[in-house]
């Protein structure tokens, strides 16, 4: 329920904000319609908090309404060397591998998967969305679409969850999953967890997994009183399906009326921390990673030579980055970036579980270390018993024709 209380000014800046033409103004005070969909659009602008929304208690909820696998298109912002794309967005990995997942969840709850593109202009999306298992797309094109924007994007969201009622939403672990996903859960009053590494229907519940305590245990949280069911899920732990050429996706098109003056925040510049230019950690298909037992950053140093001569990029367990040997964002693992590479080399790493569980669904691990007990060997398709700083050499050396 919506309530304008005593403090209302008539200032009407609730008013151009409404998506949905909702507000208009009575006797100096604001007055909602039957369009209103509680998105809480001018509870934000209302510079004096005389609008508010009272939401029914969870458990009171009538569920039953709530249909359909949702997955949330997200596209690309940036070049990768920070400035903003300026021809055609292209959608993220991640959306294909959420679109994978929530396939199997939508055939087991015997719903329809939908995708959620808010754009400024279509590019035939539809095209790429339907082989990879979407039946529909929910499409909001607007100018003010452009980019990313947390109060505008979220706004629609909500908007469209109260229209269709969604029992499951998906987002990537992304930068810009993770600042969506949780204003869309607070401004539904609606649980969230986040960096999910598996997903899977229990009693028609969705059964969300994430590691929890550092990593050591895995918790499989349920969200049986709100809807929708809503998740981030982590890049590069859900394997994508094989697209199905042919298959469509019912395209359809919903609108928003979005006001300028709802965007709080504006990109004045964009800047990338780390090697501009150069392949992603995320997205690269080689990968050379080292720990700790590389002993120093020059020896390091070695690794991004075998990697430049593989055509990958230098990855670095926790304890190298902290040993000063490489840059955060080439940290692999849990409280780093997840990879599937088609090849990932381990130099000189155990194989602690916050390591594994950022690698582990790479398609060839191959590990060289010291110790023959190392845990690294239980994840690894190939194991060397040796010394890294003899090893990389020769390799080198092999690699270099010598
Ligand atoms: C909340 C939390 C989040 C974390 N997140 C991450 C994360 O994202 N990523 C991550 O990596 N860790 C993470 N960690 C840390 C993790 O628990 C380990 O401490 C870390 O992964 C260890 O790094 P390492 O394998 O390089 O070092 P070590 O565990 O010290 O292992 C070094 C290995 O090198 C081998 N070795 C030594 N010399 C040689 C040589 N000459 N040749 C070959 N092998 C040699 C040794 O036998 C040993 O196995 C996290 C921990 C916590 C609590």
């Amino acid at each position: 329920m919506i309530e304008v209380s005593k403090k209302c000014i008539g200032c009407s800046k609730c008013v151009p904000v409404c998506p949905f033409a909702a507000v208009s103004m009575s006797d100096k005070k604001a007055v909602m319609n039957e369009a209103c969909t509680l998105c809480g659009a001018c509870v934000q602008v209302c510079p004096v908090q005389a609008i508010t929304i009272t939401r029914e208690e969870a458990s009171a909820r009538d569920l039953t309404g709530y249909k359909g696998v949702w997955v949330y298109v997200e596209l690309s912002e940036t070049d990768g060397g920070g400035a903003a794309k300026a021809g055609p967005r292209k959608i993220r990995k991640v959306v294909l591998e959420l679109l994978s997942a929530g396939r199997r969840l939508a055939d087991e709850l015997g719903e329809d998967l939908c995708a959620v593109l808010l754009t400024d202009k279509n590019h035939s999306y539809e095209k790429e969305l339907g082989p990879y298992g979407a039946d529909k797309i929910y499409m909001v094109e607007h100018d003010e679409l452009f980019e990313y924007n947390t109060d505008i994007f979220s706004t629609v969201i909500v908007s469209l969850v109260n229209r269709h009622k969604p029992s499951v939403i998906l987002y990537g672990a992304s930068i810009q999953g993770r600042d969506l996903a949780p204003r869309v859960a607070s401004t539904l009053y609606v649980g969230l967890t986040a960096d999910c590494t598996a997903l899977a229907i229990k009693d028609g519940l969705l059964l969300q997994s994430r590691p929890a305590f550092g990593g050591n245990i895995m918790a499989d949280i349920l969200s049986p009183n709100s809807r929708p069911q809503m998740a981030t899920v982590r890049p590069n732990v859900m394997k994508i399906n094989e697209p199905v050429h042919g298959r469509s996706a019912l395209v359809v098109r919903e609108t928003a009326k979005l006001d300028r003056s709802l965007r709080r925040v504006k990109v004045l510049e964009r800047s990338m921390a780390g090697d501009t230019g150069t392949v992603r950690i995320e997205s690269a298909d080689i990968i050379v990673s080292g720990g700790r037992g590389m002993k120093s950053k020059e020896r390091f140093k070695q690794l991004e030579e075998l990697s430049g001569l593989l055509g990958g990029v230098v990855g670095a367990s926790r304890a190298a980055v902290d040993l000063g040997f490489k840059e955060k964002h080439h940290q692999v693992g849990q409280s780093g970036t997840t990879v599937s590479p088609k090849l990932y080399l381990a130099f000189g790493i155990s194989g602690a579980v916050q390591h594994i569980v950022g690698m582990k669904a790479s398609d060839v691990i191959v590990a060289v270390n010291k110790d023959p007990n190392a845990p690294i060997f239980n994840v690894a398709r190939y194991g060397i018993v040796g010394d890294a700083h003899e090893i990389v050499p020769k390799l080198i050396e092999a690699l270099k024709g010598k």
